[in-house]
């Protein structure tokens, strides 16, 4: 099935099931909207549906701790997909990551583990001993003043969300900092992007898959940053 969104200038028309997004412009468009209600693929990993189950992020400022997240670990419900995050300036050792990562998964029932890591040696040394898990890249496709939206958070498949925010629905992060193991719940970032400022005249609206936290102003949600798309003039900026 193909869903409209409509646009301040053009519409999206998204075939959920294929993953493929093209765009017109809203003249061009002689039928009324149907925004995709909430939608959440199929993609089984050991018998689980990937989408269906929660998201956790893991951002380990200091290895050391991660013994509390194997207590943390025992006491959550449900399988997770579970998202580690290494920026450069994270001073561990290939060994010390792999460690981690496998200790992860032994500890977990996850649907999905996946790295990202800012190191490129890191991300070989990962990739070569655990071949797994999925390796991303830190920086990918993000260079620029812009935020870049990502429309496909899992391997090509596209989910959409009108009732709630795609990105912070069913997450929690989870970071180490001084020895301690802080949780994040995201639910309060829970925000619609119907609800939030310039995203919500865009045609990507319902499947923009955006890690930024929504302030509010007021009544009203926006981002403090500003969006690769704009779609008041229905073009991307350099
Ligand atoms: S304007 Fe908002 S909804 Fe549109 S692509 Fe950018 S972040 Fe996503």
């Amino acid at each position: 099935m193909i869903y409209l969104t409509k646009g301040n200038k053009r519409s999206a028309l998204i075939d959920l099931r294929s993953g493929e997004v093209r765009t017109l412009p809203n003249e061009e468009i002689g039928l009324d909207e149907e925004e995709a209600d909430d939608f959440k693929p199929e993609m089984y990993l050991h018998g689980v549906n990937c989408f269906d189950v929660e998201f956790m992020d893991v951002f380990p400022n200091e290895l050391p701790a991660y013994h509390e997240l194997r207590t943390h670990l025992q006491t959550l419900p449900s399988a997770f997909n579970i998202r580690v995050f290494i920026p450069d300036q994270a001073e561990f050792s290939a060994d010390e990551v792999i460690r981690f990562l496998k200790d992860i998964s032994k500890q977990a029932c996850h649907a999905g583990l996946v790295l990202i890591a800012a190191g490129e040696q890191l991300q070989e040394a990962v990739k070569e001993a655990c071949r797994w898990i999925r390796v991303v890249p830190m920086n990918e496709g993000r260079e620029g003043p812009y935020y870049h939206p990502v429309f496909t958070p899992m391997q090509g498949v596209i989910a959409s969300a009108k009732h709630h925010n795609l990105f912070h629905h069913s997450r929690i992060s989870v970071v180490f900092e001084n020895g301690q193991l802080t949780t994040r719940d995201h639910q309060k970032h829970d925000i619609p992007k119907h609800q939030i400022e310039v995203c919500r005249e865009c045609e990507f609206r319902d499947i923009c898959f955006d890690p930024r936290v929504p302030v509010k102003e007021g009544s009203k949600y926006r981002y403090e940053s500003d969006c690769a798309y704009d779609p008041f003039a229905a073009a991307w900026r350099e």
